[in-house]
This record gives C-alpha cells, structure tokens and sequence, in this order.
C-alpha cells in the first residue's frame, strides 16, 4: 500500500487529502492536514474519487482516441497518430479559410492542472494565433474578476480561507457555503464561535442563515438595490472612515450622488428587506473591528453582476476593511482550479499572471519567449465561452476545442447551445467521460484523469498546491498537455516538454506575479498564495498591505449603478422565478461524482424543484411527487421536493441531473461587461404529471 498527497478536484476550498493505493487501485482517502483543511474533509473528498475505479455509474470512461468522419456518422476507434493527424489538419484547413479568430478554445478548472491550462491557451495564441481561449470562470466567478479588477486593481479574493475564522463581522451574500465549499463554511462556523457577528443576505435560510446574527431574506433579483442601499446608510448614518476614503479611494462624491436615493426605506419593498434590517445590518459591519465579505453564484450570476461586485468592493473601501489580516473581499472561487485556469492566462483577454493581451510589450515578451513573430499574434481580446452559440449559428465561429467542460450540461438555454453546436463544422473534445458534449464531438481524445496525474491547483484563495499521481492510467489515454503538444508538434510548432516543472519553470519565468512560487517552495502541504515574486517571498496571505491598490493610480475606485430588472421576470404565463442551486452531494456537470458509488447514492434522477409548500400546496403538488417545470425555452421532468427555507414565488433547481436539466429553462441574458449569464433568474411555470 502507498500514500500518495493529492489535493481534491472538486471545489476551490483546496483541501489536501491522501489517497490509499493498493495493487494500483485507490481504496480509501484520508484528511490531510493542509493549510486551508486544517485534517477535514468534506463527503466528496472522502466519497469522491472511486471514478477512477471505472464504476460505470453514470457514463462510461474515454478510453481510446475517436473520430466520427460524418456528422450525425458512428465514433471509429483510432491510434492516436490518426487521431492527432486528422485533427490537426482539420484545424489546419478551417484556420487557412476561416481565419484564426473562427477556432474556439477551452481550458478546464477541474482536475487537469495549471500546466495544462497554459500550454492550451499557449496553443490557443503561439499556434492558431488567436486569444479564443475561455474556462468556466466565464459561467461563476467572471463578474467578480471584473468588479474587482475595476475597483481594487486584482480579480481574486483579497484574503485567505484561514482568516475568515478570525473576522468579528462576516456579510454572506448569495453564497451558499454549506453545498458549495463545506470546508470553507466550518470557518464561518468556527468564527461564529470565536464571537463573530454573522449577517447573510439570501433569498433562503441555507445553512448559514441558520448561524447567522441577521438574516435579510432579500427578494431574487435585488441585490444592486441592497448593496446600493448598505452604501447609503453608510454614508448617510456617517458610519464610513473617512480618513480611509479621503486618503486610498477615488470616486467618492459621484458614488454618493449615485445611491443617494437607494434609502433603506425607498428598498424596502423592492428587496422584501425591512428598512430596520438593512440599518443594522451595516451598523453591524461598519462597527466590527475586523469585517469581511463573502459572496458566490448569488451574485455573480446576473445580468447585472459586475456592478453588484463593484459595490460590495464599494463597501469595504467605505469601512477600511482591505489591506490588513481577518479582512477583505472574498469572492469564493467554485471549482477547484478555477481560480488556476485564470491565473494562467484561459481568459480572452489576458496572458499567463493577468497580463494583458491588448499590451504590445506584454504580447513582444511572450512572442519572444514563444519563438513567433509577434505579427502572428492576436492584438485583439478574443471570444468568451458563452458567445459561441450565437457566433456559430451566425458562421462566425466554426471549430471549437473542448477541454474538461460540457457546455452541453452546463450552459444557460441548452436548446440554444445546441443550436450552435449543430451550426459547428469541427467540434474536439478532450475529456475523461462521455459527456453529453462528448457525444456531439468529431473528435474524442481521451485524458488522463486526476488522480493519474500530477500537477499545480490554485485554490480560492490564491494558493498554489501541488498534487501529485496516485496510479497508472489503465487506458489508452494520454495528459493532456501531452495531447496538445503533439497537435502543435503536427500544425507546425514544435512542443516538447519532459515534465510539469519544465512548463511551471516556463510560466514562472514569464509571469512576475508568480516567479517565487517554485516547485520546491509549494514542497508536499506548501500553500504559496500569489503574488510571490521573488525566490525568497513566502507568498502574500492578504492582497493591498499598505492600503495600496493595483489600480492605475494605486487607490481604490467606488463605484454605484442604479439597479437593473433581470431580463425576464414572473408574469401571469410564468408566475414563479427558477434560481439554480448547488447540492452538496454532487459537482459540476456530474460527470465525476456520477460514477462515485457512494455519492450517487445521495440523490437520484431527474433531481429535484425546490418549493416552499404553500406555492406546491396552492398546485395540487405533493411533496415527492414528478411534475414538470417549464420556461419559455424549455420544459423537464422533475421531482417536487418541500422546502420551508426557501421563500414563496421562487423554486431552485441544480444544474447536473441528464433529466431534469435545469438549464433547458435557463436564459442567456449576458452580463454586458464579463458575458456571464444570468442563471438565477428566469420565469417558469410547474405543474403535475398525472397521478402516479
Ligand atoms: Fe473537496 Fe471542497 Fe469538500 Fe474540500 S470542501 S473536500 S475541496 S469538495
């Protein structure tokens, strides 16, 4: 039997476990006792990794390269020379008719590693000579990103994981902590115990609100109204820091000109919050020693998300609550390496460590270390992820490469990314199972999985872990920076590295941001949180020491927007709002804990509608009972489940069941400045099916 020390695929909380090996096969996972773990995990770390096992639960494993000639034709079992071949020459030909901007292409934030996801956006702009290159941020956290960017200088938590425990105020907004980091949320509990004041704002009693000092049972759809409501009682009640906005912020007298009219009193209606709530509730936060703010998909998943974001920063800046320890704005990244993907430049208009692509130093610096002419390189940002099905339906988007997503599951409006994917010419998808988007691929290259593979996570809170290989992979499969590689190699431009270190050496090098992160230093528990720029930096726990933002003029930027409706709202036809949900059992698209013996064991298909009882009741719905759900894109079967914690009008539904996929019903309203889809929010309508 061996040990091996690995990090957890699922969500960002980056928890550090050892998996068991025996005779080549996993037989147990064990806590271990990283810096944001502390020795625990939560069931999908120690229920979730018998998919390398091959359970055969939900879908089978790709387990050799495959090529359908024809569209609507049989997959046809290839070596992998053909398949890289034929690939490579259809990317070839569609990039010399098309041009480079037509290819689409994908990192993943799941289990492939940071040095996969360089060398695909590598690909993306040294090899087809295009920034199409995007990950799943794109559908979570983008908004925060771009919020935070604007307003504070840099898109990730400002804190750590370890300091939540340690702050006396925590403001939850639209984050669910007990279903989606279960681990980050024991450091919520662990601060209500150290006599922190808990305040949640969110439409359900989840599990924090149950904690929680203050629970603002906002209405959906509200939240620019709130936070423009907390920044005027701030101000209006002369609860700010003055001296803290006078000396490191810029902005203030517009800001408050810009939520002047958002009185407490003027929302209370509008966010279902009472005006005496609202006034506490800042009371609360701005009296707090140390405060921080946390927030997930609640926020970021709206049509107007960047503006929300930009106003949670608004209030930090407002309080002083940046740039010291048990502080900040955090932002709780979903999948374990999304955070990663980002840091490695799978973002369309940013390089490796958040360097522009519109910069021309930026783009001569990786031309050069590249080996391209710098003329070859896109100058443009390039496309997001959730653009593509309308820019292929227009012609304008006609290869795309996936690597470790399923837009086909995971997608607002499915009937609509279906309708792009139709419209493809060349569809490639890289992946460990046959997802509903592997079924739809052209070409199938099958990858190692984690587990069969090591590499570097950075976790939520900008701590870069290695994970190491825990057994050899039983199939015909290859990493997945290897496949890219040989892509490259047969387009023209030859890759060849030996190892993850040669390549985390490489980005290193080109990434001020990361350069003292090394091998050695991130060592077996090591957690080098970025910016880590010189070899003798230990990494940085808190972003902004100083007061010093990474703005252009170094202060942090208010910023206030008049609240927007979401696109779609109840109406006679559809009178009830559908706000999609995480459960804690499951991840993603369910493609790995789907073939978890245990965990599937926790819920069954088609998934479950969330109702609060009187909305079921005044349906005839029983408790338990399949009925439909319909919006105007869609209808899926589903099973009716009572739930007291959720409030009237509204009915939540997860996102991974192959029936019952919530996202058939799900619209595309993007938001205008990070493309993110406003997947909380839409209309529907739920009835029963026949007696059973
Ligand atoms: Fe894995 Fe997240 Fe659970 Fe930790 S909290 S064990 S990282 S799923």
């Amino acid at each position: 039997m061996k040990k091996v020390t690995t990090v957890c695929p699922y969500c960002g909380a980056g928890c550090k476990m050892n998996l068991i090996v025996d005779n080549g096969k996993i037989i147990r996972a064990e806590a271990a006792n990283g810096v944001t773990n502390q020795g625990e995990l939560c069931l999908k770390g120690y229920y979730g990794w018998d998919f390398l096992n091959d359970t055969k639960l939900l879908t089978p494993r790709l387990t050799q390269p495959m090529v359908r000639r024809q569209k609507g034709g049989k997959f046809e079992a290839v070596s992998w020379d053909e398949a890289i071949r034929y690939t490579a020459q259809r990317l070839k030909e569609i990039k010399q008719k098309h041009g480079p901007r037509s290819i689409m292409t994908t990192g993943s934030s799941r289990g492939t590693g940071n040095e996969t996801n360089y060398i695909m956006q590598k690909f993306a702009r040294a090899v087809i000579g295009t920034n199409n290159v995007d990950c799943c941020a794109r559908v979570c956290h983008g908004p925060s990103v771009a919020g935070l960017q604007a307003t504070l200088g840099n898109g990730a938590m400002s804190n750590s994981i370890g300091d939540i425990e340690n702050s006396k105020c925590l403001l939850v907004i639209g984050y669910n902590c007990a279903d989606s980091h279960p681990i980050v949320a024991r450091r919520v509990i662990k601060a209500k115990e150290k006599g922190a004041q808990i305040i949640v704002c969110d439409p359900r009693r989840i599990e924090t609100a149950r904690i929680a000092d203050q629970h603002l049972q906002i209405k959906n759809g509200c939240n620019m109204a709130l936070v423009n409501a907390f920044a005027h009682v701030l101000i209006e009640e002369n609860l700010y820091d003055h001296d803290y906005v006078a000396k490191y912020t810029e902005g203030f007298a517009e800001y408050r000109k810009n939520v002047a009219d958002y009185s407490p009193e003027a929302v209370e209606e509008q966010t279902g919050v009472s005006a005496q709530q609202i006034r506490q509730a800042m009371r609360t936060y701005a009296a707090a020693p140390s405060a921080t703010i946390m927030w997930g998909m609640g926020v970021t998943q709206f049509g107007q998300a960047v503006d929300v974001v930009k106003g949670l920063a608004g209030l930090a800046l407002l309080t002083g609550n940046l740039g010291r320890a048990n502080v900040g704005v955090g932002p709780v990244r979903g999948q374990n390496n999304v955070q990663g993907a980002c840091d490695m430049g799978v973002l369309p208009n940013e390089f490796p460590g958040y360097q522009s692509v519109t910069d021309p130093k930026i783009r001569a610096k990786f031309a050069d270390a590249w080996g391209i002419d710098v003329n070859q390189m896109d100058a443009e940002v390039g496309l997001r992820i959730t653009e593509i099905p309308h820019l292929a339906i227009e012609g304008k988007v006609k290869a795309y490469y996936i690597m470790g997503e399923d837009p086909l599951q995971t997608e607002a409006d499915l009937g609509l990314v279906r309708k792009g994917f139709e419209a493809l010419e060349f569809v490639v998808v890289q992946d460990i199972f046959m997802t509903k988007t592997a079924e739809q691929a052209d070409v199938i290259l099958p990858a190692t999985s984690w587990g069969e593979h090591g590499g570097v996570f950075t976790c939520a809170d900008r701590g870069f872990q290695r994970f190491e290989k825990a057994i050899e992979p039983k199939y015909n499969v290859k990493r997945d920076w290897d496949i890219i590689s040989l892509l490259a190699t047969e387009m023209g431009y030859p890759m060849h590295y030996q190892d993850n270190q040669e390549i985390w050496d490489e980005l290193r090098s080109l990434c001020p941001l990361f350069y003292g992160a090394t091998y050695e230093k991130m060592g077996e528990l090591g957690h080098v949180q970025w910016p880590c720029t010189t070899l003798e930096s230990p990494g940085t726990q808190y972003l902004y020491a100083d007061n010093h933002f990474d703005t252009p003029t170094g202060k942090g930027q208010l910023f206030a927007a008049p609240w927007r409706a979401p696109a779609e709202v109840p109406d006679g036809d559809y009178p009830l709002v559908l706000c999609t949900v995480r459960e804690v059992g499951h991840y993603s698209c369910r493609s790995m804990t789907g073939n978890c013996a245990a965990l599937q064991t926790l819920a069954d298909e088609p998934g479950f509608v969330q109702m609060n009882p009187v909305d079921a009741q005044a349906l005839g719905i029983r408790d338990q009972q399949l009925v439909w759900v319909a919006s105007r894109r869609g209808k899926v079967i589903s099973r009716a489940n009572y739930n007291e914690r959720i409030n009237a009008g509204a009915v939540y539904m997860t996102y991974q069941w192959w029936i019952g996929a919530c996202n058939e019903l799900t619209q595309d309203n993007l938001d205008p400045i990070s493309k993110t889809p406003e997947t909380k929010y839409c209309a529907v309508k739920v009835g029963q099916i026949a007696d059973q």
